[in-house]
C-alpha cells in the first residue's frame, strides 16, 4: 500500500494500515464523541505538586501552563459539595487568560455511583477521595503546547527511560521489558504529536495552529517512534475490548441521564464494534508474556518501575501537562492491571475491579492515542514531502 509503515505491527496481530483504516473509520468518531460526555470529561486529579525526588526545585510555580477555576454554576448543584474550599489565588493564572477555568474544586466524591475504591497495583496515585483531590474539565484544557521545555522537561524524560532501563547483561533484553519501553515511548510520541499539533505560533497575536517541522523532528524521522505509537494504540485498545463485559456493564452515571445514555450507547458500540472485530480480533496478544520461568517475578519488577514511573508524574512542573501526564499515565496502568493482574474470571477474588477515574483515564488515553495516529496518518505523508525539499 501507499503506507510507509506496512506489515503487522510488532507483538500485534494487525497491520499499520488496517489500523489507520478501522480508526479513521470508527474508533476516532466513536472515541471523540465519547470524550465529551459528562461522565467521561472530568477527572479527579491532585495536581499539588508533591515531588519526591528532586524537592527545592521550585517547578510548580511557573505559570504560563496552569490550570484554572471553574466557574462554580459549569455544574449541577448535586454535585457540589456542602462546604466550599477555597483557595490561594495566587496559583490560578490561566494560560490563555480566559474566564472559563478548568478545576472545581468544590465536586462531590459521590457524584459517580457504583464504583468501588480499589489500589490499583500498578500506579503510584492514591485513588482515595481527599481535599487534595480536584475535578478538572479534560475538554477545557487541551493536551497541546505550554512552553513547558529546558531541563526540568527533560530530566523527567531520563528518569523515566532510565526506570525503564535498569542494569541488565547486554543481550538479556526480553519480550516483556521491551513491551514497557514501548509503551512508554508510544505515549512520548503522542505527547510530542499533540504538542506539535497544537501549537503557539505567533505569541503576540496568541495564534495557534500546527507546527509540522516540530512534528517532523520529534517523530515522525525517527520510524521506531511511530512504531511505539502504534504498538501503544493497539495495547490500550486491546485492554479495552478484554474489560469489554465490565465496561458494558458499568454505570456511567453523572447526574445528567440523557448524557449518560449517550455515554452508555457509544460504550457499547465501540465495545461491539462488527468493523473492529472483522479487522482486528486481537490488537495484542498479552497470553504470550510472562510465561518464561522468570514470570512472575519479572511482572514484579515491571509493575515496580512503572509505579516510579507514575510517582515521577509529581514532578512534571507544569499543572497542564502534569495533569495529562497524569491521566496517560494512570491509562496505562490501568490497561497494565486489566492485562496482566486478572486472569481468573471465575475466582471472585480475581475479577476485574476498576475505579471510576481508571475508567475516565483509560478512555481518554486511548482518545489521545487515536488522535495522534490520526495526525500522523492525514499529515506524515505531507511532513515528509515537505521536510525533504527543505
Ligand atoms: P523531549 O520530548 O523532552 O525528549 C527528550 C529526549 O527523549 C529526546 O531528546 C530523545 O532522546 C528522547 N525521545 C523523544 N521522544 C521519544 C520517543 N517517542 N521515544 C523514545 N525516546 C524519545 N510540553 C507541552 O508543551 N505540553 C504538554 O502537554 C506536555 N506534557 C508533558 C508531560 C510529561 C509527562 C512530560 C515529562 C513532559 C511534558 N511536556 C509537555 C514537555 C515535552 O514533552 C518536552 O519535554 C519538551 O517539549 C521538550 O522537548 P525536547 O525536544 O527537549 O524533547
Amino acid at each position: 500500500g501507499s503506507h510507509k509503515y506496512s506489515g503487522i505491527i510488532e507483538d500485534c496481530c494487525c497491520d499499520y494500515e488496517t489500523v489507520d483504516n478501522i480508526n479513521g473509520a470508527v474508533l476516532n468518531p466513536l472515541l471523540q464523541k465519547l470524550v465529551t460526555t459528562p461522565f467521561f470529561r472530568y477527572f479527579k486529579v491532585k495536581l499539588w505538586c508533591d515531588c519526591p525526588f528532586w524537592p527545592d526545585d521550585g517547578m510548580c510555580r511557573l505559570r504560563d501552563c496552569s490550570v484554572c477555576e471553574c466557574p462554580d454554576n459549569e455544574f449541577p448543584e448535586s454535585f457540589k459539595k456542602p462546604s466550599y474550599r477555597s483557595l490561594s489565588s495566587d496559583h490560578l493564572v490561566c494560560q490563555e487568560g480566559k474566564p472559563q477555568g478548568t478545576v472545581d474544586r468544590t465536586l462531590d466524591s459521590k457524584v459517580f455511583k457504583g464504583w468501588v475504591e480499589i489500589d490499583n497495583p500498578w500506579t503510584s496515585d492514591d485513588e482515595t477521595d481527599n481535599g487534595e483531590m480536584t475535578y478538572v474539565n479534560l475538554l477545557l484544557n487541551p493536551e497541546r503546547y505550554t512552553g513547558y521545555t529546558g531541563p526540568s522537561a527533560r530530566r523527567i524524560w531520563e528518569a523515566i527511560y532510565s526506570e525503564n532501563c535498569p542494569k541488565y547483561r547486554s543481550g538479556e533484553i526480553c519480550q516483556e521489558k521491551k513491551v514497557l519501553y514501548k509503551l512508554i515511548s508510544g505515549l512520548h510520541s503522542s505527547i510530542s504529536i499533540h504538542i506539535a499539533a497544537d501549537y503557539l505560533l505567533d505569541e503576540k497575536t496568541n495564534m495557534w495552529g500546527e507546527n509540522l517541522e516540530l512534528m517532523y523532528n520529534r517523530i515522525l524521522r525517527y520510524p521506531d517512534r511511530v512504531r511505539n505509537l502504534y504498538f501503544t494504540f493497539l495495547f490500550v485498545l486491546r485492554a479495552v475490548t478484554k474489560a469489554s463485559d465490565y465496561l458494558e456493564q458499568a454505570e456511567y452515571d453523572s447526574g445528567n441521564h440523557a448524557e449518560d445514555v449517550k455515554a452508555q450507547s457509544l460504550m457499547h458500540q465501540l465495545l461491539n464494534n462488527p468493523k473492529l472485530q472483522a479487522a482486528c480480533p486481537l490488537p495484542f496478544d498479552e497470553a504470550k508474556l510472562w510465561q518464561g520461568q522468570n514470570g512472575p517475578e519479572l511482572k514484579q519488577q515491571i509493575q515496580n518501575q512503572f509505579r516510579n514511573i507514575s510517582a515521577l508524574m509529581d514532578c512534571v512542573g507544569c499543572e497542564k501537562c502534569r495533569l495529562w501526564g497524569k491521566l496517560q499515565v494512570l491509562g496505562l496502568g490501568t490497561a497494565l492491571n486489566i492485562l496482566f493482574s486478572v486472569n481468573n474470571e471465575n475466582d471472585p477474588a480475581q475479577r476485574l475491579q476498576l475505579h471510576r477515574n481508571e475508567v475516565i483515564a483509560l478512555v481518554n488515553l486511548l482518545n489521545r492515542l487515536s488522535e495522534s495516529i490520526k495526525v500522523v496518518h492525514e499529515r506524515g505523508p505531507l511532513v515528509e514531502r515537505l521536510m525533504k525539499h527543505l
